[in-house]
Formats: C-alpha cells, sequence, structure tokens
C-alpha cells in the first residue's frame, strides 16, 4: 500500500538536529546534520513541526538526570505528523497529525494497560528526549504508545504545548483534586509556567480561584489567567489573609511551589479538604505538622504527569474553546540554545515553542 500524496518532499537522508554529547550550560547544545532515524516495529516517524521547551529539557540538559542517553537529543512536547509507520503499529496512518506524551512505559504491566504510563510497574517509564532521543530535530521516531491524535481544529503549534501545561493541569485539578464546579481553589505559584495554566484550567471548570504570588507584577498574569482574587504573598503566610478576605478556608489548595508554601498551604485549606503538590520549585525537604493532616483530615496528595485519556480531554477542551492555550510563543529552530539560556535567566513561561517544520506544514494544510 502507497502513502498518500501530502505534497511535500520525500523524507531525506539526513536532518538538522540538535544534540547534547555533555551536561552543561546552554553552549552544550549543538546543532549537527545526523541521518533520519527509521522507526522499529511498534514506532513511527515523525516530522517535526513544533517542539516545546520545558523546565524539564533545561534540567535534563544541566544533569539533573544522570541516567538520561549521552549523546541525545531534548525535546519531549513535540508535534508533527506521521511519515512513516512500523510494521506493527495500527493505531494510526501515514499523514495523521499528532503530539506526543513524554512518558513511554513497558507496554506490557497493569498500568499500562489503562494507559497509565506515569505509574508504569516497571517502576522506570522512559522520557522522550532523555531515555530515547527526542523533538530538537527534523525528525524523530516515536513509540505508537506515546502518540496522541491531534484534532484537525486544533493548530500543531498550540498541541505542542499541551501536555506540559494544561495536560499536567488536567491530572492536578481534576483526577488528583476531583475540583467541583463553585469550590474555592488556592494556587500557589499561581504565575509561574505550570500554576498559570493550573489557575486557567480550574477558573474555566467553574473554580473561584485565589492565586497567591510574590509580587505585584506577577499578581497581573495571574490575575489574566483567570484568577478572581490575588495575594501577594512574599512572606508566605497566605492562609490567614485568605480567611480574611474570603470568610473560610479554600477546597483545594494547588501547591506549585512545594517546600516553602506546603505548611502555609496545610493551614489553608478546609477540613477534609485536598491539598496537591504539582511542582517543588527549589527542590528542597518541608517540615509539616502530621496533625494538621490528621485533625483536619486532609488529603495530601501528590501529581505527575498525564495520561493520554487526559490529554485527549484536554484537547477537547482546547477545540471546544473552553481552555485557550492560542498565546504560543513561536521561536525559529536556530534559538534553541538562545532560549534555554533566557529561560534560565527570567524563568519558564511554559508557552515557548520552536517551529521546526511549522510553516511548511502549516502551508501543506496541516
Ligand atoms: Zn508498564
Ligand atoms: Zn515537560
Amino acid at each position: 500500500m502507497s502513502a498518500p500524496n501530502l505534497g511535500l518532499a520525500t523524507t531525506p537522508e539526513r536532518m538538522r538536529a540538535t544534540r547534547i554529547d555533555r551536561f552543561g550550560g546552554p553552549d552544550v547544545i549543538e546543532f549537527d546534520r545526523q541521518p533520519v532515524p527509521r522507526p522499529g516495529p511498534a514506532e513511527a516517524l515523525l516530522q517535526v513541526a513544533y517542539c516545546g521547551i520545558c523546565r524539564h529539557d533545561l534540567l535534563t540538559r544541566q544533569g539533573a538526570f544522570p541516567r538520561s542517553l549521552l549523546p541525545v537529543t531534548l525535546g519531549h512536547q513535540i508535534s508533527g505528523r506521521i511519515v512513516e509507520l512500523g510494521s506493527t503499529v495500527t493505531s494510526f496512518v501515514v499523514g495523521d497529525r499528532v503530539m506526543t506524551m513524554p512518558l513511554v512505559g513497558c507496554g506490557s504491566c497493569a498500568s499500562c494497560d489503562t494507559e497509565n504510563d506515569a505509574h508504569c510497574l516497571t517502576d522506570n517509564p522512559k522520557f522522550l528526549g532523555e531515555d530515547y532521543d527526542g523533538g530538537y530535530a527534523e525528525y524523530v521516531v516515536v513509540p505508537e504508545r506515546a502518540l496522541v491524535a491531534v484534532p484537525a481544529d486544533v493548530p500543531l503549534a498550540t498541541a505542542s504545548i499541551l501536555t506540559c501545561t494544561f495536560g499536567t493541569a488536567y491530572h492536578a485539578v481534576v483526577t488528583r483534586g476531583e475540583l467541583r464546579p463553585g469550590e474555592l481553589v488556592v494556587v500557589t505559584g499561581a504565575s509561574g509556567g505550570i500554576g498559570s495554566h493550573v489557575v486557567r484550567l480550574a477558573s474555566a471548570l467553574g473554580a473561584t480561584v485565589v492565586g497567591v504570588v510574590s509580587s505585584a507584577q506577577n499578581a497581573e498574569v495571574a490575575l489574566a489567567a483567570g484568577a478572581s482574587d490575588v495575594i501577594v504573598d512574599p512572606d508566605r503566610r497566605f492562609a490567614e489573609e485568605l480567611r480574611t478576605r474570603h470568610g473560610r478556608r479554600a477546597d483545594l489548595v494547588c501547591d506549585v511551589v512545594g517546600a516553602p508554601t506546603l505548611r502555609e498551604s496545610l493551614r489553608s485549606v478546609r477540613t477534609g479538604g485536598r491539598v496537591v503538590v504539582v511542582g517543588n520549585v527549589l527542590g528542597t525537604e518541608a517540615t509539616i505538622p502530621p496533625a494538621y493532616l490528621i485533625l483536619k483530615e486532609i488529603s495530601l496528595l501528590g501529581t505527575k504527569s498525564c495520561t493520554r485519556q487526559e490529554m485527549l480531554a484536554v484537547l477537547e477542551l482546547v477545540r471546544a474553546g473552553t481552555i485557550s492555550a492560542s498565546d504560543v510563543d513561536i521561536h525559529p529552530f536556530s534559538e534553541i540554545p538562545a532560549l534555554h539560556q533566557q529561560m534560565e535567566r527570567e524563568g519558564i513561561s511554559g508557552r515557548a515553542v520552536v517551529a521546526i517544520a511549522g510553516a511548511e506544514l502549516a502551508g501543506a494544510g496541516f
């Protein structure tokens, strides 16, 4: 069976790709010409349209995950179109518009059977752009189980940032936090790359969201994301202020800051409420009084990544216009090292993507 005529050039022998061959600063990212990889039986070859740049990429490059392959091509927030399929792939065809999941489980344990690869019972799901070459390249091979079909009316640039922004937020707020419309939700770190998306999703789903931020400038970001109220709290003592302003404690706290705010998050939540720990920006440890958990019967929950089913739910929310992910910052492929440098200096917006074949594919109707 021949592939459909897509009006595009056939796959070349070699491609432009970035590689790192050692851990370090942004200068370890080098452009190179590499052979275009070929898919194995349960894999697909994608022509990369866009690749999002995520905090995780910076950490991998810095050596925070020493198990990472070296040399390796970074990048796990990929969108593109399928140009070649392995022999056992049945759920996709050549030409499909797809995006990728970052975690890839073993595919044969009880968790992977339910498509929850983050819970893979090997305890060692693989990470795209770390255990496999990723999407800072013109082509990438991706396991079938890490592919998600992108609806025709969701732009590929938008799709490329969804897993680590709204996907992470959906898993935290809906699946772990069990948000119900009308609830009072506190989000710490509400102006950051993940925090602002948690605010956007929770408010779009009918919650009253109070953002906690560290400066007046950041308050604007949280308000623009949909927060009804913002507490500017550089000293991390927001529990009392919440009660003063709203007359009660929160039903759900999404703590995106982690150790520096966790104790105050527990003080902010009502008896029987839920605290979901979404991030830990400093990587430090926290001391919390177990009595809070016992006497207030608080559910303290972790959250990690998202599942393919959750990603499909997010794509549907985007398609329906319930959440907007249209403000993607698109940069040229050549700017990857400069973007890493800028993100290290100025923080992560969660919106930065590089266009690889983006314009070419858009012009061809993808
Ligand atoms: Zn597994
Ligand atoms: Zn990510």
